[in-house]
């Protein structure tokens, strides 16, 4: 307690670091209960087959419900889970969660799909995060296929060998990896030959600006071809608009997601929704 007020007297002179470091802190000394709390939340967002209209997963995004802070974008908290070590229970939770609900909605006779989960780089080190999703899918009894987990580049880029070694044997359980994120790491692509991916997500900052920067067309188009060529499927995030639609239907991107379709939306949302899209088998 000594140790953080002296830390703030120290700063007194710069009132914006002080407020930042404040407000880290109070999220760091918070974050600590959130999970004996229940105070964390997912909501889903659907991916879609442009083609067929067909819902194709919903990627689970955590959302932190705090009673007097309202509700915290991850984004702000995730950060500070990931330095602090709270990210391999937080991350735990989110599976579990994530599986319990593609679960769930199998059970109501919803269409069923994938359900993507996002990794930390920390929570996928974990040495026993195999035996972990593992174990999560048995609990669980949620077939294997039914689970995508998205790993960013950088995470992947931190020990290839290691990466490489836990994906393939996800691969063989039959659980799907995406890379996320993809062109925001600053990697050399002669890796992907090395990693067996099923997909890979066009960054959201390449679909952002289309109208702007038509170069960002020359690069979502090259990713496009890897795909092809290592026979990927390659989804496009941050789809906001009907003319970054139609210039990522030109180029034959098959797989988006994006507030044009849905923003993330709660369990109950995300199951209406399923409910009414085209594709009901
Ligand atoms: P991400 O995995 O790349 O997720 C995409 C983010 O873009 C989400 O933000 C989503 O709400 C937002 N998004 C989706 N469509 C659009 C769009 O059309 N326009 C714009 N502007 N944004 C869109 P969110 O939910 O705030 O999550 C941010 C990041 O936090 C995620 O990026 C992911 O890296 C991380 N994250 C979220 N949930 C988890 C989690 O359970 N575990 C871990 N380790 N990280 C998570
Ligand atoms: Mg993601
Ligand atoms: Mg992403
Ligand atoms: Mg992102």
């Amino acid at each position: 307690r000594s140790k953080e007020i002296g830390k703030n007297n120290y700063q007194f002179y710069n009132p914006i670091i002080t407020s930042k470091s404040c407000q880290r802190l109070q999220i760091e000394n918070l974050l600590h209960q959130a999970l004996e709390k229940e105070q964390f939340l997912l909501h889903y967002q659907p991916q879609i087959n442009i083609k067929t209209g067909q819902v194709l997963g919903m990627e689970a995004l955590i959302r932190w419900q705090h009673p007097e802070l309202g509700l915290i974008s991850p984004t702000k908290f995730i950060p500070i889970a990931e330095e602090t070590g709270l990210i391999v229970n937080i991350g735990e939770w989110v599976l579990r969660q994530a599986c319990l609900q593609n679960q769930f909605w199998q059970k109501m006779g919803l269409p069923p799909i994938r359900i993507a989960v996002n990794l930390s780089p920390q929570q996928f080190q974990q040495p026993n995060f195999i035996n972990v999703v593992t174990q999560i899918l048995k609990e669980t009894d949620l077939e294997a296929h039914f689970l995508e987990l998205e790993i960013t580049e950088t995470t992947i880029m931190e020990n290839i060998d290691f990466a490489c070694q836990v994906i393939s044997y996800f691969q063989t359980m039959g659980v799907h990896i995406s890379m996320d994120d993809f062109g925001t790491g600053y990697s050399s692509l002669g890796y992907l030959k090395q990693i067996p991916l099923n997909s890979i997500k066009i960054d959201q900052t390449f679909v952002k600006d289309l109208k702007e920067h038509p170069q960002d067309l020359a690069i979502i188009s090259a990713v496009l071809a890897i795909g092809r060529g290592f026979n990927l499927r390659v989804i496009a995030e941050g789809v906001e608009t009907q003319y970054q639609v139609d210039l990522l239907k030109k180029l034959e991107c098959e797989e988006m997601q994006g507030f044009k379709f849905s923003k993330p939306l709660t369990p109950e949302d995300a199951a209406k929704f399923l409910w009414s899209s085209p594709f009901n088998s």
